[in-house]
């Protein structure tokens, strides 16, 4: 797939722009704070109906406007199909087709985005947040009903972890727990689901990230990924298995639970633990081995998207290529090369020599314009 046009209203520093742009690869050349990452986030926004970098959507209005607009015309399965995205002090609207989709999981999937930014370093090196984001992402934009039951478990767990609270002020009155068991089972019906989705997900990374890995290691290294869950669930149980082991955790650790006020087992807590040559790459892994460890998941995630959704996503490179050494930087490329709609910012292309770049169509940013 790809998008063929992009129009913005009172997106950040933009005022109005429209681009057309190139199926290959677009480089977006600028110096710092001209609006490069802006307009990557803005394809980004448009997928995904949230930023990357922000939770708080009022950020992408223009400072003193009333609203932002992001509008693009995608081409995939060999059809148009038009985008929109507006979002207003009040809330947010997302169109696909002209018409307007009530439920974001409606609406997020239509178009498949895949970016790789120096903080997705963060991916090997940060919290299980950052992780845990990444997994919950990928698995919505293949599959949109991951995002329900996701937004229907953050639900209950909000509901559960503030009567967690009150339990906990209370806990010498002895209250009645019928109401928390009540949550519980609806907590562990998603639970379930959430980690039958995502070990499903395990095993597809696996296969494209390893031998991807291998790949730019020179066949030196071997990346295994593990998932860490807070309850004795397993990649071979079916989901009514796993909604026993879960009512039998939180069973076991209802007391604790109410003692520190909060859920303490589920998706919400789980982690990704990535290996390489057998020891944990975040504790061990030198700065270029977490690199490759995170580009080897970003490939990854790009076949992955291809092998799911019949075609390949478009990749948003966003300041990452001067991270990266020769090697890494020709790998990555040869890759993408006439397969992956791909943008690139970059302060100067000065340097870059790489024939994929050279075919390129080049958008010049200064303040916004
Ligand atoms: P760098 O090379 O440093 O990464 P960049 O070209 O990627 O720079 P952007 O992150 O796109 O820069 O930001 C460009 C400018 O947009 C910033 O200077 C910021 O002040 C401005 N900006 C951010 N949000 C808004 C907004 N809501 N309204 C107006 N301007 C904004
Ligand atoms: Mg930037």
């Amino acid at each position: 797939m790809r998008i063929d046009e992009l129009a913005l209203r009172h997106y950040r520093n933009y005022e109005e722009l429209h681009l057309t742009f190139d199926d290959r690869v677009n480089v977006i050349i600028g110096e710092n704070a001209q609006g490069k990452t802006n307009l990557m986030e803005a394809i980004y926004v448009l997928a995904f109906s949230k930023s990357h970098r922000t939770p708080r959507d009022k950020e992408l209005i223009k400072w003193d406007e009333e609203y932002a607009k992001i509008k693009g015309a995608v081409h995939k399965r060999n059809r148009r199909l038009p985008m929109e995205i507006v979002v207003s002090k009040k809330g947010k609207k997302a169109k696909l087709n002209h018409l307007e989709q009530k439920r974001l999981s409606d609406y997020i999937g239509a178009l498949n985005v895949v970016m790789f930014a120096p903080e997705d370093l963060n991916l090997v090196k940060g919290n299980p947040q950052v992780r845990r984001r990444f997994i919950d992402m990928e698995i919505g934009q293949i599959q949109p009903t991951y995002i329900y039951h996701l937004g229907q478990y953050q639900k209950v767990l909000k509901q559960r972890n503030s009567l967690l609270k009150d339990m906990q002020r209370n806990r010498h009155a002895q209250p009645d727990r019928t109401m928390l068991h009540i949550l519980t089972e609806q907590l562990v019906e998603h639970a379930a689901v959430i980690t039958s989705k995502r070990f499903t997900f395990m095993q597809l990374l696996r296969n494209w990230a390893t031998p991807i890995h291998e790949g730019i290691s020179r066949g030196l290294e071997r990346l295994e990924i593990g998932y860490q869950a807070t309850a004795d669930v397993s990649e071979d149980m079916d989901l009514s298995k796993m909604i026993e082991v879960y009512t039998n955790k939180f069973q076991d650790i209802e007391n604790k639970e109410i003692e520190r006020g909060t859920s303490l087992s589920g998706p919400h807590r789980d982690d990704l633990v990535l290996y390489v040559n057998g020891k944990d790459v975040q504790t061990y892994g030198s700065q270029g081995q977490q690199r490759t460890t995170a580009l080897s998941l970003k490939l990854a995630e790009i076949e992955l998207i291809k092998s799911e959704v019949g075609e390949y996503p478009i990749l948003l490179l966003d300041d990452v290529l001067s991270e990266l050494d020769d090697h890494r930087q020709s790998h990555l490329l040869h890759t993408i090369q006439g397969k992956v709609q791909t943008f690139v910012s970059t302060t100067s292309v000065d340097g870059i020599e790489h024939e994929t770049l050279k075919q390129a169509d080049l958008f010049y940013v200064t303040e916004g314009k």
